[in-house]
């Protein structure tokens, strides 16, 4: 990797961070607090809250086994996937390559920050080759991207083939592993310490449960993560939110069940995906969705739109065409999808 000084847009590695009142205030116990214009009533949604989120990071920290200077906590996953880009691309210079398909925030973040976006095209069975994907770089890219399970494929990227790209690309690798707590193959996070331009995504949104309290986190290199401190919003994760984290992560055993639930709940339905004349190929899927072709996508979504039932149709979607993505539901969910793709006639 070069150095993490290069790579950095200069604005942003000169970039004097503002200082909150409670930053500036460290050290002795203190308990009147006469310095950020708070109101002194309606406790306790009249204080800010810790903009490192300090509380939150050590209970992470024990659950996902890094340490809290090693931890990012924004806006959902989106909040890190943009500041990526908004610490390491020039606008209208630098460019990133990325897998295709894939989650379509990393498109929709580049054309933000009018960053180039290049796409390198999975195979018939979604996998890429790091060779393909190192030869689409140049001396002006700085991110690589890549979702392991890959949304909206379902299927975990081949790790060896992410180590390669590790070890041999000079900028930053992200590796999003959105739905990593429902997958066979391991996380990412160990290869942390080995490779100081490795950043992984991980979310409250999918297996915790948690999508509407909006927590994203980002596990990456000192560094790195001191670099985002600077440049996020000073109190980017709400009160409200730290504490529902806290609570979640209090019971991590219930997250446990349902993954397990879900993902019978997966092999049931996909078996009798198998069994249905209106399905074609079923994908491999290592998250809590999966991918089916069907004779006609778009036809079977809009006849499941007129029953209530919405799923994701992915047929204009590069690789996945005729194919809808499937949420795996509640057991009385799953159910009622079968029973209407049952009752449909072409
Ligand atoms: C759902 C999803 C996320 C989650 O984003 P949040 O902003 O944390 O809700 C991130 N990455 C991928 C690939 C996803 O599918």
């Amino acid at each position: 990797m070069i150095s993490l000084e290069q790579l950095v847009r200069p604005n942003i590695w000169s970039l004097a961070p503002y200082s909150s009142a409670r930053d500036e205030y460290s050290g002795k116990e203190a308990h009147t607090f006469l310095d950020a214009n708070e109101n002194p009533y309606n406790e306790p949604y009249n204080r800010y809250p810790d903009p490192l989120q300090r509380e939150l990071k050590q209970r992470l920290s024990k659950v996902k086994g890094i340490p809290a200077e090693n931890i990012f906590l924004g806006n959902g996953s989106d909040e890190a996937i943009d500041l990526a880009f908004r610490v390491f691309c020039e606008p209208g210079r630098d460019n990133v390559v990325a897998i295709a398909p894939t989650y379509g925030m990393y498109q929709v973040c580049a054309d933000i920050n009018d960053v180039e976006y290049r796409t390198v095209l999975l195979d018939e069975h979604y996998q890429f080759s790091a060779d393909a994907l190192l030869a689409a770089c140049d001396a002006r890219t700085k991110i690589v991207w890549l979702c392991s399970p890959n949304n909206p494929t379902g299927n975990s990227l081949d790790r060896d083939e992410m180590l390669k790209v590790l070890s041999r690309f000079e900028g930053i690798v992200v590796v999003d592993e959105a739905y990593i707590d429902f997958a066979q193959q391991p996380t990412m996070r160990t290869e942390l310490a080995a490779h100081p331009n490795l950043i992984i995504l991980q979310t409250m949104s999918k297996a915790w449960g948690a999508a509407a309290i909006r927590l994203g986190m980002a596990f990456a290199s000192r560094d790195i993560i001191a670099i985002y401190n600077k440049v996020k919003y000073p109190y980017n994760v709400n009160l409200l939110t730290q504490q529902q984290a806290l609570e979640a992560l209090s019971d991590p055993f219930e997250v446990d069940k349902w993954v397990k639930t879900l993902l019978q709940e997966r092999t049931r339905l996909m078996q009798a995906f198998r069994d249905l004349p209106c399905c074609e190929q079923l994908f491999k899927t290592d998250a809590n969705f999966f991918l089916a072709r069907m004779n006609d996508a778009q036809k079977i979504y809009d006849y499941l739109v007129d029953q209530g039932i919405i799923v994701r149709n992915r047929n204009r979607v590069q690789l996945c065409r005729n194919c809808l993505r499937i949420t795996i539901g509640t057991r009385s969910e799953n159910s009622e999808l079968l029973a209407a793709l049952r009752q449909y006639n072409e």
